[in-house]
Formats: C-alpha cells, sequence, structure tokens
C-alpha cells in the first residue's frame, strides 16, 4: 500500500477530533466559532463565510476552512499556520489562502520552508500581503476589508461586508419590462450597498477602536479585552497594544453591534474572577450584548 493511500485512510474529518478549546455561538445564519486567550492562543471562524481569522491552534475541524486572515504574527495568533497547511495537503484540499500584514510575508516563507525541510513534506500555501484599506473579494457577495490597528507589530483587522445589489431610486417607479430594456440598453439600474456582517479587531490598543467607526456598525464584532483588572495601569496596556475593560467602557454608547464577542483575556486571573468582573460593570446598554468568552 502507498503510504498516501494508508494517510488518507486513517485521517478523517468525519469523527471529531477534540484537540483544541472551541466556543460557538449562532447569529443571523452565522456561526462563530473559536477561543482566544492572550500569551495561549487564538483562531476564530465563520464556516458559512469559507473564512477565519488568526491561527494561533488549529482545531482538526478547522482545516476544512480555505480563507484565513491573520491580525498579526505573534506566536498566540500564529503558531499553527504550518500546522493548517500540511494537514490541508495531507488531506488532498487545496492548499489555504492566508491573507496576513505584508510586512510579515517574507517571514512566513521563511518558516513555512524551514518546516518543510525538517518535515520533508509540502507546504503549499497562497500567502497574501495585504496593507490597512485593502479590499479582498471572496466572492461576488462578499469583500474582506483589511483596517489599521494598533499593536506592537505590524497588525490589521479585518471587516467582512456583503454586498447586495439594490435597484437606484430613480428606478422604482418603472416596471419589470422597462427596467429590463433600460438593463439592455447598458444603464446600470442598480447600485451596490454593503452590509457590515462581522468585524475581527485582533491584538490592539482602544486606538484600533476609534480608527474604523464601521466596526461599531459589524452585526457581530470580535474584539480584544485583554485586561479587566482595576488596577492595571492603561499607560502601560496601551503601550503593549491591548485593551482594558475600562477601554469598552468609556465607548459603550458608540457600540451598535447585535453581538460583540470580548475574548483574549489574560492568563493573570482566574476565569471566574474575570466573569465576575466584567458582570458588575457592564451596563445594561452592552448587558445580554457582550458576550465573555474564556
Ligand atoms: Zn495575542
Ligand atoms: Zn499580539
Amino acid at each position: 500500500m502507498l503510504s498516501t493511500d494508508f494517510e488518507s485512510s486513517v485521517e478523517s474529518l468525519d469523527h471529531p477530533v477534540d484537540n483544541a478549546p472551541v466556543r460557538t455561538l449562532q447569529h443571523k445564519g452565522l456561526t462563530i466559532e473559536g477561543y482566544s486567550r492572550a500569551a495561549v492562543q487564538t483562531y476564530w471562524r465563520v464556516p458559512e463565510l469559507k473564512l477565519g481569522f488568526d491561527l494561533g491552534g488549529q482545531p482538526w475541524s478547522f482545516m476544512s476552512t480555505p480563507n484565513w486572515f491573520v491580525s498579526h504574527v505573534h506566536l498566540d495568533h500564529v503558531a499553527a499556520l504550518p500546522v493548517l497547511v500540511a494537514r490541508r495537503r495531507m488531506m488532498k484540499m487545496e492548499p489555504p489562502t492566508i491573507y496576513l500584514p505584508a510586512d510579515a510575508v517574507e517571514g512566513v516563507e521563511l518558516l513555512l520552508r524551514a518546516v518543510q525541510r525538517l518535515d520533508r513534506g509540502r507546504m503549499p500555501a497562497r500567502l497574501i500581503g495585504l496593507e490597512a484599506g485593502d479590499e479582498v473579494e471572496l466572492s461576488r457577495e462578499l469583500v474582506v476589508q483589511a483596517f489599521a490597528t494598533k499593536h506592537t507589530l505590524p497588525s490589521l483587522g479585518y471587516l467582512v461586508w456583503e454586498r447586495r445589489k439594490k435597484l437606484k431610486p430613480e428606478y422604482h417607479a418603472l416596471s419589470g419590462d422597462e427596467i429590463r430594456d433600460l438593463r439592455l440598453s447598458g444603464i446600470e439600474v442598480s447600485a451596490e450597498i454593503r452590509l457590515a456582517k462581522v468585524a475581527y479587531l485582533g491584538d490592539t490598543a482602544p486606538a484600533g477602536l476609534d480608527a474604523f467607526a464601521e466596526i461599531y456598525r459589524a452585526q457581530v464584532l470580535i474584539l480584544e479585552m485583554t485586561f479587566v483588572a482595576p488596577n492595571e495601569r492603561p499607560s502601560l496596556i496601551h503601550k503593549f497594544g491591548h485593551t482594558h475593560l475600562d477601554d469598552l467602557l468609556d465607548r459603550a454608547d458608540r457600540f451598535e453591534n447585535e453581538v460583540i464577542i470580548a475574548s483574549h483575556f489574560s492568563t493573570r486571573l482566574h476565569p471566574d474572577q474575570i466573569q465576575r468582573i466584567v458582570e458588575k460593570r457592564l451596563p445594561d446598554s452592552l448587558r445580554g450584548r457582550m458576550k465573555v468568552w474564556l
């Protein structure tokens, strides 16, 4: 038996493998799956959109997701990048497409080459460097926009837009036939409208929240709340490119999101303490909408 036949007969996605924790939430037809703790590991995906954010770990089930957006290359966000590439090759899936801050592409290429040399397996991946403001068209309906965040390394957040065509108001009174005739004569009768579906911030100081107001209107917002204790020094937290519960409370009125997932909590406190502190301090306007994922 060829070794590749053997591999494909023992590795399967049909049976669950519980190799990494995953929290789950359903919202308006989307499933948000993920887990994030500072300095431990961070990974998220939305299977319906065929995309994920960050590769600090790689739950076995996540390998079927083909498009990945990396916020920055600290190890807790990128350590499992070679794992994703190798698993998809082993399972005879298409190489993944991995979008990441442009400054990091060369280093990640070197990393994959080093793993290839050690592991002696090919490491096929499409690595695409992005700058703030770049847009990626994943499909006719889906566009992902990169925006600047503020961390200690070059870093990006991502906003997933759903695009729809909508008839321009000046044509609302026309009949279906008239609209069709206009369309056939080459006139653009519809305009694009965009709906912010999911925003992901990665690691960032509060400046990352303030620089791109669209994130406050995304249906689902995934953000970091690394620190919650009252005795933490804001200047230090911000210098290291992170956000404190107080920073989010200062902006409580701005969140129009339907769901906000707070994550990336530091390991300094017990999960029960974190939960207790956040619950006590959340204003009514955020209670119920803001989920604490530990
Ligand atoms: Zn991190
Ligand atoms: Zn980081």
